[in-house]
């Protein structure tokens, strides 16, 4: 059975504990290799490797950091194959979906940072008759960044890209439920020829690894993505020691379809973004808001769709719904089923495990794609996220009407409506508290735009420029220049 060992100062290691913990295929219920159980002083170890790295990278040149960042994306695209293997596997994923998005845009997200930081630019500002001032963005030192399970390399590289693409050197912890991609990321670091210490990933459970991480005094800099109860508490802990802090939190995000929108294409829209990656991507829409005169057609047709989803291996290409994550992810997914019943809920479909699965999977963790109507807004089933392949279907009567019910969470990270009338679709968007809102899309990303959460949903912004900015820091440099801006001569 496969070890995986932590990335530390150039080298795979293992753990100083000695110890591993298993990690389960989702898809099987089955272990099938084990993970470092590191704890504080393989962070230490790490944070130290990535101290002594700092001063040459830091000042290595802009196109050097560039080159290796580039290389690094194209040996992973040309193992696309086996981290998308690896990536199914270890998540519990259709391997279509590893292959087509995950592990893509993991190749596209060093391509991006690696190709930005060619154009980093910053500000000056004359002073009339005073001053000169320019900007210096410079890296911050080391940097944590902590990431989740849903998407495992994707997400860690969209930290990992910006931060060291500008200087900085990291600590990474992934989630202890998906560890693979990062260690084969490891290898890749090597082979690619990142300095000793530019990146290390240290595995192990979050309090084990990432509070440490979160507590070191010399991780200037955090980024997270996960629950917002973890960030809740980072927050808690890193707030006293003036750290930089991105958040990016929970969602339990609206998808309005209006009566005037392309039923066809809201539909196949609402569907994707109910049920991709088994509603385990924290930008699904889980909450669809359908108006009045259109929500029984609808339904008749969003629940028929759900049921056509092939559940099935994540590794038979024609899956289009693998397992979720873990066994209490399954346990957490059908409480919520449960307390839907127990709020007056209907279940129009799914609800339970899957019965006709093959035999490789009978121990997995599969949960049918579930659909849920006849519940009002403000009940913990429509309030608290469920991150599963679990849904509610509600009817609106008005533009206004809708808004309020699509604000009516603590959240307020992305939101989705379908309508063929512009006015409607802007005016609908400004009302919407929420980082993103797509209009007759989902999920269509352009890796420029800022990323992030309202409310409780988090706290900063990445991508494009954002996400360079918040990996550096600024120091203002005023030169006084008598004249400055005075009549020419
Ligand atoms: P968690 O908050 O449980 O974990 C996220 C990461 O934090 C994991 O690596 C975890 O380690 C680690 N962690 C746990 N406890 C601590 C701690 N005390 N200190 C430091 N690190 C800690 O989230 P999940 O992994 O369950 O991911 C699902 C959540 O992520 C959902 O709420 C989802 O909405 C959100 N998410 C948000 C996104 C966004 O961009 N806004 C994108 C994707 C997901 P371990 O797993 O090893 O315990």
């Amino acid at each position: 059975m496969l070890d995986i060992q932590n990335y530390i100062g150039g080298e795979l290691i293992p753990p100083q504990s000695k110890a591993y913990l298993d990690n389960v295929e989702p898809a099987t219920g089955q272990i099938y290799s084990r993970i470092p159980a590191s704890d504080a002083r393989d962070v230490e170890r790490a944070v130290q490797a990535a101290e002594d790295a700092f001063a040459g990278w830091s000042r290595a040149p802009v196109e050097e950091r560039s080159r290796i960042l580039l290389r690094l994306a194209d040996q992973i695209e040309c193992r696309l194959d086996e981290f998308a293997h690896a990536e199914s596997v270890d998540t519990g994923k259709p391997l279509s979906l590893a292959r087509s998005v995950d592990i893509p845009r993991a190749v596209k997200n060093f391509r991006f940072f690696a190709t930005a930081i060619m154009h980093f630019r910053s500000e000056a500002h004359a002073t009339d008759y005073a001053a000169l001032n320019y900007t210096l963005r410079r890296p911050r030192g080391v940097a944590g960044l902590i990431s989740p399970w849903n998407l495992p390399l994707y997400l860690l590289s969209w930290k990992v890209a910006p931060a060291i693409a500008v200087g900085n050197t990291a600590v990474a912890k992934p989630s202890e439920l998906t560890p693979m991609t990062a260690f084969k990321l490891s290898e890749l670091a090597i082979d690619a020829g990142l300095p000793p210490g530019v990146l290390n990933i240290v595995h192990g459970t979050g309090p084990d690894v990432g509070e440490p991480i979160v507590l070191h005094e010399h991780v200037a800099t955090i980024s997270f993505t996960g629950g917002t109860a973890t960030g809740s508490r980072i927050a808690s802990k890193a707030a006293p020691m003036f750290k930089k802090l991105a958040l990016e939190l929970g969602g339990k995000n609206p998808n309005i379809v209006f009566a005037d929108a392309d039923l066809d294409e809201a539909l196949e829209g609402s569907l994707r973004a109910a049920f991709a990656n088994q509603g385990q991507v924290c930008l699904c829409g889980s909450r669809v808001f359908v108006e009045r005169p259109v929500f029984e057609t609808f339904l008749e047709r969003f629940v028929a769709g759900a049921r056509a989803l092939k559940i099935g291996d994540p590794l038979d290409e024609h899956t289009q719904q693998g397992a979720v994550v873990s066994r209490a992810h399954f346990e957490k997914v059908m409480h919520y089923v449960e307390l839907a019943r127990e709020e007056g809920g209907e279940i129009q479909c799914g609800g339970g495990a899957p019965t006709d699965l093959p035999e490789r999977c009978k121990d997995g963790f599969f949960v049918e794609p579930t659909v849920v109507t006849n519940l009002g807004v403000n009940c913990r089933t429509n309030q608290e996220e469920v991150f599963g392949p679990f849904v509610t279907v509600m009817p609106f009567e008005s533009e206004t009407q809708v808004v309020e019910y699509a604000n009516a969470t603590p959240y307020g990270l992305s939101a989705s409506l379908w309508t063929q009338n512009l006015s409607r679709a802007h005016r609908v968007a400004e009302g919407l508290q929420s980082g993103t809102v797509w209009v007759n899309c989902w999920l269509l990303r352009d890796l420029r735009v800022p990323f992030g959460g309202m409310k409780q949903s988090g706290l900063g912004r990445e991508g494009g420029e954002e996400a360079l900015r918040f990996f550096t820091e600024p120091k203002n440099v005023c030169v006084q220049v008598p004249g400055l801006g005075g009549p020419s001569r």
